[in-house]
């Protein structure tokens, strides 16, 4: 009789494929969870309250309203929402100094969370990233892109906004709602943002001739 077993300790299978990424504990999280050079977030092996086995595995992030990856990370219990990019910055630039409170993306890419992306700085150089790069909006007309990097143009315009003259990108506003009438329904799809928002530009931008 043949049984799948789950015997037979570790594997060594990936290795080969990561040996590029370089992982560190988590500050606060150390022997829990793990962070690497490229922004993944693992938990690591654990014996869970009833006494199993666990295997550790790389998170899922979602994305947060302001376009960046969260990770929510359990200790005692508790569950507690971090930014994948705070995290590495912690990581591997170490806690942020006095009066640069902000990790920020050099590149200004709120989903490029390379430990070489980031950089702890001040409100105002966060700010200046965005700018530079399009991704802020100040209330006047700068933003180029939503914070998921879809193009503010027509037709993926939410039409109400732009008769008061800012921009908000359409198919980000679908999503927000797809996602509110899976939730009343029972079913949980904020995980899966990213996605169903970038289907929904298709299918908005699919309509231009
Ligand atoms: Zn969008």
């Amino acid at each position: 009789m043949l049984h799948w077993s789950q015997k037979g300790g570790h594997s060594d299978r990936r290795s080969s494929t990561v040996d590029l990424e370089t992982w560190k504990p988590v500050p606060g999280y150390e022997g829990q969870y793990e962070v690497s050079d490229i922004g993944r977030v693992r938990s690591l092996d654990r014996v869970d309250p009833r006494g199993q086995r666990r295997k550790g595995q790389v998170s899922r992030p979602g994305i947060d309203s302001r376009g960046y990856r969260v990770v929510a990370l359990s200790k005692n219990g508790v569950k507690t929402r971090f930014s994948v990019h705070r995290l590495v910055a912690l990581a591997f630039h170490g806690s942020a100094p006095e009066g640069k409170p902000n990790a920020c993306h050099k590149d200004g890419d709120s989903l490029n969370n390379c430990a070489e992306n980031l950089y702890w700085g001040s409100q105002f150089e966060n700010m200046q990233d965005r700018l530079r790069h399009g991704t802020y909006s100040n209330g006047t007309e700068t933003r180029t892109h939503c914070p998921r990097q879809h193009p503010l143009q027509a037709p993926n315009l939410v039409a109400s906004a732009a008769r008061n003259g800012y921009r908000a990108c359409r198919s980000c506003a679908q999503t927000r709602a797809h996602i509110q009438g899976a939730k009343r329904r029972g079913k949980d799809l904020s995980d899966q943002f990213q996605v169903i928002s970038d289907k929904k530009y298709a299918q908005i931008m699919g309509g231009v001739q």
